[in-house]
């Protein structure tokens, strides 16, 4: 019985292993043919594993010269925000200035910006939201910030939209793309939206209140929410474009964004990011796609392509929710006197 038992086990060992053979000898065979067979210049397709992607991404502040009167003052802040760049050897950057924001110290801001060789455009005057306002005001406001903006040195004409917000009826939409056109203007469009001006805001108000912040926690949270968002608009590049695009990450000209900036940074080429000029990234064929949704609210260029593509859910990610940002706020970065409730 024993000796039955053991042989079969023998035989059916043995005929596994011819079995495996015999597939791997088909597989070679099988590579083989499409070696011999296949057009000589893609030997390498075949045999090279898959390179890895080049991810590559743009930095831009908006509402630069922002209200400083919180944590920093204006010239704290901007210097704080060019040495934690230098230091992460960002070389060059966008500024998106709104032109009635600028008064003597404001204007002291961008030139100490535009001297350390990073990008001077406009935001418009007075950061109006176009789904409030009438075509012929809002050209005006782009016209005068245009009057005063470019004066500056390294001044682009680059226009990004207050709010993202492209306009909500056809007249105005394609009254101010003409209006771009004919001045040599160019939609400066992000493709990473999020929610950092949120964060501050909730920053700020924390300092009002006199509150404890725990500022590796808030950190954390910044550096957190932001790759969320990062992960989660170049995954939706991979779905609708089939590649990493060229990517714009919009950020604010704010107190966090001084004291985290070089934070994000190494975190992103932990990630394999590579931090290039907005120069660079609109060379992007995606530059040229022009959406035909009208956006009432916009989420990125990214969000358009995929609204364009049939996607209907999930142009904007979790980390662009208030109620989220707020609940981790309050429960991470705020320190209580009342020991903190016990996980169970
Ligand atoms: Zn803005």
């Amino acid at each position: 019985m024993a000796r039955l038992f053991i042989t079969s086990f023998i035989l059916l060992g043995l005929l596994g292993l011819l079995s495996n053979h015999l597939t791997a000898a088909s597989r070679d065979a099988s590579l083989m043919t499409e070696t011999i067979t296949g057009p000589t210049d893609n030997t390498a397709t075949i045999s090279a594993p898959t390179k890895r992607q080049n991810k590559t991404i743009a930095l831009t502040f908006d509402d630069a010269p922002r209200s400083a009167v919180g944590y920093f003052d204006g010239p704290t802040r901007a210097q704080k925000l060019l040495t934690a760049l230098q230091q992460a050897q960002v070389n060059q950057v966008a500024f998106f200035a709104v032109s009635k924001r600028i008064d003597d110290e404001g204007h002291q801001r961008l030139m100490t910006y535009a001297k350390a060789g990073h990008l001077i455009a406009n935001h418009t005057h007075s950061h109006p939201d176009f789904n409030q306002t009438s075509l012929e005001q809002y050209q005006n406001d782009f016209n005068q910030a245009d009057k005063r903006l470019s004066q500056y040195p390294n001044f682009r004409r680059w226009f990004r939209y207050p709010f993202l917000r492209e306009g909500d009826t056809l007249e105005k939409r394609d009254g101010m793309r003409k209006a771009l056109a004919q001045t040599g203007y160019v939609n400066a469009y992000i493709t990473v939206n999020n929610y950092d001006w949120y964060l501050e805001s909730l920053f700020q108000q924390a300092i009002k209140a006199q509150q404890k912040i725990d500022f590796d926690a808030l950190r954390d949270l910044y550096v957190n929410t932001m790759m969320q968002a990062v992960r989660y608009y170049d995954q939706m590049s991979l779905q609708h474009t089939e590649r990493s695009v060229a990517h714009v990450l919009l950020l604010h000209e704010m107190d966090i964004s001084a004291l985290f900036i070089d934070d994000l940074v190494s975190q992103l080429r932990k990630e394999g990011w590579t931090i290039i000029s907005p120069i660079q990234a609109y060379q992007d064929p995606i530059a040229q796609q022009v959406t035909n949704n009208l956006f009432k609210f916009n989420p990125g260029r990214i969000g358009e392509i995929a609204k364009d593509n049939g996607q209907r859910k999930g142009l904007w990610h979790t980390s662009l929710e208030e109620d989220y940002l707020k609940q981790r706020f309050e429960r991470e970065v705020i320190i209580t006197d009342a020991p903190r409730p016990t996980a169970n």
